[in-house]
């Protein structure tokens, strides 16, 4: 196993080498704790995209053909390997992300989850069968994979959302093109290198680093039959709109704008515990954080106060460090983006109650850090309520009671994840039933589904049909057949004119 180069150029991998392929193209890749570009990516260009390709292409039949049994003991060989390497993969994300290191295992392991997932493919491609659906006839469903798919993805889990996708696609027989997020680049390769040990044959797997250029190449292929992409919805609504152009089926995950609704009867030091964890962990950027707080009736004035002092006592450092509670953001760019959506909380009337701006951390003064930042009294037509802010930033909306707190959450343009704090059993089951989100938590603040139960939202946070992993990436990856077969002893003579009907 090839050791993690702090400092050389992160390529490609491709037909299991890695290769800085034909581009002159080079993007800095930052350390956020520290402010400095630490290596160059290199972007391709569509002629690497090509030889992705024509290398997954080249490899497919034979991968497609081998046993989902002994695919499923490469990819026990692959978690074995994945569970070893744990914290090495989680330093180099917490290197390029900024995210603290604890959080970068738990990514880590739930990256792991879907791996595990995915061992079990024999069981998940088994088919139907149905005896004698007319004299010496049977009907059976198979599953076959797709060729070769593609995966594109964020900065924000660079090692969970490729697990999402590529051990799904391939464990069903596919073989991969991952085109991770050219911000923090290296875990993919890292990956891709410990799947190659782990028995992967050339060519199923291979990593093309870029940006639009790259994307755009594998969505015009003609030999790239599907495409899942994960990152913010103007992207993912292009990449929907692009990949069924080029007739390929597609899975397009976008951003999102979660509620945690409070209802005055749930435990306040769960509720608040649950809004500090979900809205300042990893900075806020996560699909899946909490950047609303929707705070019924009395519990607005019960929960506020306890929120600031959190804020303001939120520990902001360098992810590395033990003692870390948030990271830095990842880069300066998003950074400035955020401290411009809190300027505009300002402008538009919300009550600032802790400002993050101008956080420094000793030792790391050109660092890319804020700190968490609290509003009180946002209204639905403020943009830190519309958009997505993907910093440490909550916005709490106060609402009278449960209807105008549902009403409110279904009114929004995305609809990924969502929680409700209660204590009242007929409150959280209509919760789950009226709410027009993807994800929903009762009393549990980030409801990400396990590996088995697929990862989806609804309105704009999902442009396609199927969720992520799970039964659903089983069945994004492949395609149904059915044969029905008979043998020449149950033919009976002559030629049939009429619709052919079970007899
Ligand atoms: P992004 O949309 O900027 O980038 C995602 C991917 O698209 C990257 O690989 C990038 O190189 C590529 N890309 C960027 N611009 C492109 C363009 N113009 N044409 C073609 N490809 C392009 O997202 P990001 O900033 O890396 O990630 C954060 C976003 O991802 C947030 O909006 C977050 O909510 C979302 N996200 C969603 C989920 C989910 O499951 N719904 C999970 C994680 C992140």
């Amino acid at each position: 196993m090839q050791a993690y180069n702090d400092t050389a150029d992160v390529g490609h991998f491709i037909n299991g080498q890695a290769t800085s392929g034909a581009s002159q193209r080079r993007q800095d890749v930052f350390n956020p704790a520290l402010g400095m570009a630490a290596r160059q990516v290199v972007l391709a260009e569509p002629h690497d995209v090509d030889q992705a390709v024509a290398s997954a292409k080249a490899a497919f039949g034979q991968w497609a053909d081998t046993s989902p049994l002994r695919r499923a003991r490469i990819m026990f060989k692959f978690l074995e390997l994945m569970n070893q390497h744990r914290d090495a993969l989680a330093a180099i994300i917490t290197a390029e992300h900024g995210k603290v290191f604890s959080d970068a295992q738990g990514e880590v392991s739930r990256a792991i989850d879907v791996i595990e997932f995915a061992c079990g493919i024999p069981q998940l491609l088994k088919g139907d069968y149905t005896d004698q659906v007319a004299s010496g006839m049977d009907n059976w469903t198979l599953r076959q994979p797709l060729g070769v798919v593609a995966g594109i993805t964020p900065f924000n889990f660079p090692c969970m959302v490729p697990c999402w996708m590529f051990p799904v696609a391939i464990a069903a027989g596919n073989c991969f093109i991952l085109k991770p997020s050219e911000r923090d680049p290296s875990t993919s390769l890292y990956l891709a290198r410990l799947f190659k040990e782990a028995g992967l044959p050339d060519g199923v797997l291979n990593v093309v680093q870029g940006d639009k250029t790259a994307v755009d190449a594998l969505l015009a292929h003609p030999d790239v039959k599907a495409v899942s992409f994960v990152g913010s919805t103007p992207i993912a609504h292009y990449i929907y709109e692009q990949a069924a152009h080029f007739g390929k089926r597609v899975q397009a995950l976008g951003g999102a704008k979660n509620h945690l609704v409070v209802m005055p009867d749930a435990d306040l030091d769960q509720a608040v515990d649950a809004l500090v964890g979900a809205a300042y962990g990893s900075a806020g950027e996560r699909c899946m954080a909490i950047s609303v707080a929707v705070l019924v009736g009395e519990a607005a004035d019960r929960v506020i106060p306890r929120l600031a002092e959190r804020a303001k006592t939120l520990v902001v450092r360098n992810g590395m460090d033990p003692q870390a509670e948030m990271g830095p953001i990842v880069t300066r760019q998003a950074l400035e983006r955020i401290e411009g959506y809190i300027q505009s909380g300002v402008d538009e009337g919300a009550t600032l109650v802790v400002d993050g701006r101008g956080h420094t951390v000793p030792g790391h003064e050109q660092g890319f850090f804020t700190g968490g930042t609290l509003f009180d009294n946002v209204k639905p037509n403020m943009r830190i309520y519309k958009e997505e802010v993907f910093g440490p930033v909550l916005a709490c909306v106060r609402v009278p009671d449960f209807g105008s707190a549902v009403e409110l959450v279904n009114n929004h343009e995305f609809g990924n994840g969502v929680s409700c704090y209660t204590r009242d059993g007929h409150i959280a089951r209509e919760f789950g039933r009226r709410i027009q989100c993807g994800m929903v938590g009762i009393n549990v603040p980030i409801p990400v589904p396990m590996a088995w139960h697929g990862f989806g939202g609804w309105q704009k946070s999902l442009f396609g049909d199927m969720h992520i992993y799970g039964e659903e990436g089983v069945r994004f990856y492949t395609k149904q057949k059915s044969i029905m077969q008979r043998w020449p002893e149950s033919i009976e003579k002559g030629a049939e004119f009429a619709m052919p009907a079970p007899k």
